[in-house]
């Protein structure tokens, strides 16, 4: 790390790097090849794929911002948490934690189902898991922290020191946090991986993703394999994602500040039955997420009081919010797992996850608080969630009948 903090470097990382022209900001590099600078001369870069500036200054800030060696881009997040997986043999170990993200969750399985890995999906917030690790001898252990949708933290260091003792590598999925609020690389983990299509871009205008390594050498490796493949990112989408990291600290200040007060706010309300926040201290992982992270972020989730059909009315009442999957976007996002982005598990593991008919998980976005909070006020006093139809409440549901909301059956696809 250069010792400067971290709003700086994204704000100042490839800055004046342009030494032809001295244009402040990186001009975007769309050639795919390269000149040679004479026979048998090569210059720093030869062709777009192997190669280009405006992915390598991403590469280089996302690297700097997480405290490691070497970062590298992909097209989308999917393929940097595939990219880890090249290090794996067809018999190395794969342990996941059973609530990791749906679509990591699809990739290890159909690769396990291949023979291509071998996995082990465990409970990585309990202690027993942990202690199992020891014999499963993993070459890989897999954590994302804190999960989707209900926020459950796994302790990384507790993770990364198991993992010593049995000479394993440690990655973490760190897209929840973003660099700005949680740094594993720090806590011993070898590989970070971000889908930056979320916070890192942090406008819903980029599909992408970044692989960084805390040493060299497993940055050269894995750098390899992503020229192999053929899935480093798009000039031009690198160029978009540089200019939206540039604000990071401040947007993902902005973020948790408001998710703090919707936390706070729903905690309080009538209408909801549970909050999940790692910023609360009634989140029963409070400390852990004070000790390692620096920041609380910008998910929350919480259980409406009634059924789908309350959860149906209040999320197609809402004005400011928008119905959408994803997050990480300047604007709030609202979503009902159980029909969208966990459609795609079994009913058991959806419920064991604790993705139930009336859980919602809200992107909070940088708006003005006030106007968030307005909304949600309006919506639950029309809506009045949890208040039985056929009760004398049910007259102050003032043109919303939630019993006639249309739930279409649950979509296949994941996201
Ligand atoms: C979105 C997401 C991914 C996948 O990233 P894409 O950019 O959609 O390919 C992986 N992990 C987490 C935690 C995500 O939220």
């Amino acid at each position: 790390m250069s010792g400067k903090n971290k709003a700086t470097i994204a704000v100042r990382s490839g800055i004046e790097a342009d030494k032809q022209h001295g244009a402040v900001v990186a001009p975007l590099y769309l050639s795919t090849t390269y000149s040679f600078a004479d026979f048998d001369t090569k210059r720093q870069y030869d062709y777009g794929r192997s190669g280009n500036p405006n992915r390598d200054i991403l590469a280089e800030t996302l690297a700097e911002l997480e405290g490691g060696a070497r970062g590298i881009i992909t097209a989308t997040g999917m393929a940097a948490v595939h990219l880890a997986t090249q290090l794996l043999n067809h018999d190395d170990t794969l342990v996941i934690p059973h609530d990791c993200y749906g679509g990591s969750y699809r990739l290890f399985t159909s690769l396990q189902k291949r023979g291509l890995l071998k996995l082990k999906v465990l409970d990585l917030t309990k202690q027993q898991s942990l202690d199992q690790i020891l014999e499963i001898k993993p070459k890989l252990i897999w954590i994302e922290t804190p999960s989707n949708p209900v926020l459950r933290l796994t302790d990384i260091k507790a993770v990364t020191e198991i993992a010593k003792q049995c000479g394993a590598l440690v990655a973490a999925d760190n897209t929840f946090l973003s660099p700005a609020l949680q740094n594993p690389i720090k806590f011993g983990v070898d590989i970070v991986v971000h889908s930056t299509t979320k916070y890192i871009n942090g406008h819903s205008d980029v599909v992408g993703g970044a692989v960084i390594t805390a040493t060299q050498a497993l940055g050269d490796e894995l750098a390899w394999w992503a020229n192999n493949i053929g899935i480093t990112g798009a000039p031009f989408d690198s160029y978009l994602t540089l200019r939206g990291l540039r604000t990071l600290n401040i947007r993902l200040k902005q973020h948790q500040e408001n998710a703090l007060a919707i936390a706070k706010y729903l905690e309080e309300s009538e209408f909801v039955s549970q909050v999940y926040y790692p910023g609360l201290e009634s989140h029963p992982q409070h400390e852990l997420a004070k000790a390692q992270q620096l920041g609380f972020g910008g998910m929350v989730s919480f259980d409406i009081k009634g059924d789908i059909h309350d959860a149906a009315a209040f999320l197609t009442s809402l004005k400011e919010f928008s119905l959408a999957e994803s997050l990480g976007g300047v604007e709030s996002l609202i979503c009902h797992p159980a029909t969208m982005t966990h459609a795609g598990m079994e009913e058991e593991a959806r419920l064991e996850a604790g993705v139930g008919d009336t859980l919602i998980r809200i992107s909070v976005g940088i708006e003005d608080i006030h106007d968030l909070l307005a909304d949600f006020d309006r919506v639950f006093n029309l809506v009045k969630p949890g208040y039985k139809k056929n009760e004398s409440h049910a007259g102050k549901r003032a043109g919303v009948s939630n019993n006639n909301v249309k739930l279409s059956a649950a979509h296949p696809a994941l996201w």
